[in-house]
This record gives structure tokens, sequence and C-alpha cells, in this order.
């Protein structure tokens, strides 16, 4: 009797020795690990790792799906192809989004309006536009943008910063005086009829010799530019200092000195890397004399961009400025690779970046097709309907009467939204 008592209790203190043992092995690094490990293999003969019914992490960007951090930037590239903007590319457009809020579009490129719309920011939060230079291919859907985006819900001027040029001619508020006058019609018909405040342009031209001179400062954000050597004088640089983080924007340019010099310490910098000379030839259909001076003279050839890229040693370099295809990328890269060998990424329209401190993501955005604008942010201003500009007497009097089956549309409206409007 003794003697089973005594075996029961040598059971008992091995019982306990191997649950404490096997207690601390959960809770001691490599042992618990080992022991997590099996108990999840064995877990996973009978269960799946992956839910059947769970959403996973994705790996693409959805506009208007994502918060963004107080730390963190947002760069999307709006435009990224060449001045015959094409559905796959349009012509240069950035859109940065910083964690404070604020938003600023970086060139306005031929067809990169719509891209902007994909996003669905609301225009209000749309009214910054800086220029490098004003070639269509950087400016062309300016005027798409400022008269879209009042009709759509900016309830503010646009603004616009660009560089002067060698002569007044040759500078943004000349180019920008010109095109409100080129937009009269569309204006003045637009009068009475929708909130008047968004169809204004408010232009600030500064000195495209400045170096590294402050052109924006406003809620802890900095915005500098610098000279940049493309086609005539007048094209600059930009570089966005916010929060410990650096974004560089360089337009068009042949490498220059100044690049070289301001956009050190970048988090992301952007460069122009134009199509390879033999494919600017057989596929841009350029004369070899063409190609040549235009590929490697005016823009900046990939050996080029790798070759700055490899001075300045961002945490990120882009290029963009090129036809992304599967028979152009590899000779870019190649190019590329043979004077620069750190991160890269080969823009193309509705790539994402994501900037940190500690991390910068690279994704694509996948957008909806058939988006419509984002609401307002603000109550809407009711225009004025006596300012509207009135038909001629001989138009006026060309219409027919369609009283009669309009009115049940003004009834249904008058009724659900508790207004009294009248046909005119
Ligand atoms: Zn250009
Ligand atoms: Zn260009």
């Amino acid at each position: 009797m003794k003697r089973k008592s005594k075996l029961i209790g040598i059971a008992t203190f091995l019982l306990f020795a191997f649950a404490a043992v096997y207690m601390f092995g959960q809770f001691d690094g490599r042992a618990g690990h080992e022991t997590l490990l099996v108990k999840e293999a064995v877990a996973a003969e009978t269960k799946p790792l992956i839910s059947p019914v769970k959403a996973r992490g994705r790996d693409f960007y959805t506009p208007n799906s994502e918060d963004l951090g107080p730390d963190e930037m947002r760069l999307i590239a709006c435009g990224t192809g060449m001045p015959t903007a094409r559905p796959k590319q349009a012509a240069s457009c950035w859109l940065l989004e910083l964690g404070n809020g604020d938003k600023f579009i970086f060139d306005i490129g031929t067809g990169s309006n719509e891209r902007i719309a994909a996003m669905q920011i609301p225009y209000n939060y749309l009214d910054k536009v800086f220029l490098s230079h004003l070639h269509t291919d950087h400016f062309g859907d300016l005027d798409a943008l400022f008269v879209s985006g009042a009709l759509a819900g900016r309830q503010k001027p646009l603004r616009v910063w660009g560089p002067s040029g060698e002569t007044p001619e040759r500078g943004t508020k000349y180019a920008l005086d010109h095109l409100r006058k080129a937009l009269t019609w569309d204006l003045d018909g637009r009068q009475g009829l929708t909130d008047p405040r968004g169809y204004h342009l408010e232009v600030t031209e500064f000195d495209y010799k400045g170096m590294n001179q402050i052109v924006y400062q406003e809620n802890g954000v900095t915005i500098r530019s610098w000279p940049a050597i493309h086609a005539l004088d007048g094209p600059v640089s930009f570089s966005v200092e916010w929060n410990g983080l650096k974004f560089v924007f360089g337009g068009d340019t042949y490498p220059n000195k100044w690049y070289d010099k301001y956009a050190r310490d970048a988090d992301l910098a952007i460069h122009e890397c134009f199509v390879a000379v033999p494919d600017l030839i057989t596929k841009f259909k350029f004369t070899p004399q063409t190609a040549l001076a235009v590929g490697t003279q005016i823009h900046t050839a990939p050996e080029a961009f790798g070759k700055v890229m490899s001075l300045i040693k961002p945490r990120m370099a882009v290029a963009y400025h090129f036809f992304k295809d599967f028979d152009t990328t590899a000779s870019i890269n190649d190019r590329i690779r043979t004077t620069y060998d750190g991160p890269l990424s080969l823009a193309v329209d509705y790539m994402v970046w994501n900037i940190t401190k500690d991390d910068i993501r690279v994704r694509m955005a996948k957008v909806d097709e058939d988006v419509w604008p984002p609401p307002a942010t603000e109550k809407p201003q009711l225009p004025d309907p006596k300012i509207r500009i009135p038909y001629s007497d001989m138009i006026k009097g060309g219409k027919y009467d369609m009283k009669d089956v309009i009115q049940p549309t003004y009834d249904e409206i008058n009724k659900k939204y508790g207004i009294k409007e009248k046909q005119g």
C-alpha cells in the first residue's frame, strides 16, 4: 500500500514536471516556437491555413479604401507616358497626398484629368497644381481640371504655380492668362447655372532661375524649385519637404548639376527617363537624327538616368516618360542597370507609392471605370440666375415648346426636395 502510494507520488511529480516543462516551453523563445510550429502543423492537417470565407490582405490599392497615416506620403502616378497620350498612359501627372491632409498635383499632362477623377478625391482638396514647364504633355489637361473640377465640387479658385520664361510670353502667367481667355465661351455659358466659386485661376509665377528657392510654404510643407535643362530656358524641378520626408519631381530635363545637388536625401526621386533611341526609331517612327537629338539631348537617356540616380542615391528612384510595353521595358531596364543598381520603379499610370520613414510600398491601383464625382466637402452656393447670359431672340426663337413633357420632372423634383422651381 505504502509502495503503491509512493509510485503514485512519483508519477504525479513526473506529470507536473512534464507539464511545467511544456508550459515553460510556451514562453521560451525557441522551444515555444517549435512547439507552436508543431501545433500549427497538426492544426493545418485539420484546418486550412487560409480561410475560405475571410478576405486576405490586398496587393493593390483601390481609391477611397485606405486611410492615410499621419506620417505617411502617398504618391499616385496619374500620367507617365509621352505627348501622344494613350489609353494605358496619359502624359505627366503626379498626385502627392500627405498625412496632414494636403494634396498637390505635379504636372497635369494630356489625358491625366480622368486619372485624377479615378482617385475619388473631393475636388476642394485638389486645388493646388505645380507645373514643371509648359509643354502640353505637362499641362495639357489644366483646362479640363480647372473647369470640370469647379463643376464637380471645387468651391474655390484653382491655384497654379509655374516658372517664368526668358521672356514674359514664355512664362506661366502669360500661358494661363491666355488659357483663361480661350475659355471665355465656356465660362460665360456657365454663369448663373452652378456654384460660381471654382471658376477662377490663381497663378503664382516664380523665377525659373531660382536655386532651391522656396515657392510654397504652408501648413508645414515646403516646396522648392531649381532650373531644369529642357528645350528652352524655363523648365524647373521641384522638391517637397514635409515631416522629415522629401519627395522630388524632376519634370523634364537633361541630367544637370542642380538636380544632383538639390535632390540628394530624397526618399523618393522622380526623374525623366526617355524611350531608348532604337525604339524611338522603330516604334515611335522618329528619324535616327531626331531620335538621337530628342532621346539623348532634350531628354534623359536610360543610361544617363541611372548615372543620375547613382549620384543622388534616393530610397526609391522613379523613372517615367516612356511607353512601358512588353517590348520596351526590358531595354530601358537593362540600360538603366548598366549605371545604377539601387531601388527602382519603372513607372506606369496608376502606380502607387506609400512612403514612410520605415518603408516604401509600391503597388498598382485598381480603379472604378464607372466613377462619378465625389461629394462636395462644403454646402454648394446657389448661383444667381439673373446673371445668366441670355440667348439672342433669333436662337431663342428656334426652341420647340417642350413645357408639357418637362413639367412632370419639375413637379417630381419640387415635391421631393421641397423647392419651387419654375421652367424658364
Ligand atoms: Zn517637355
Ligand atoms: Zn515631357
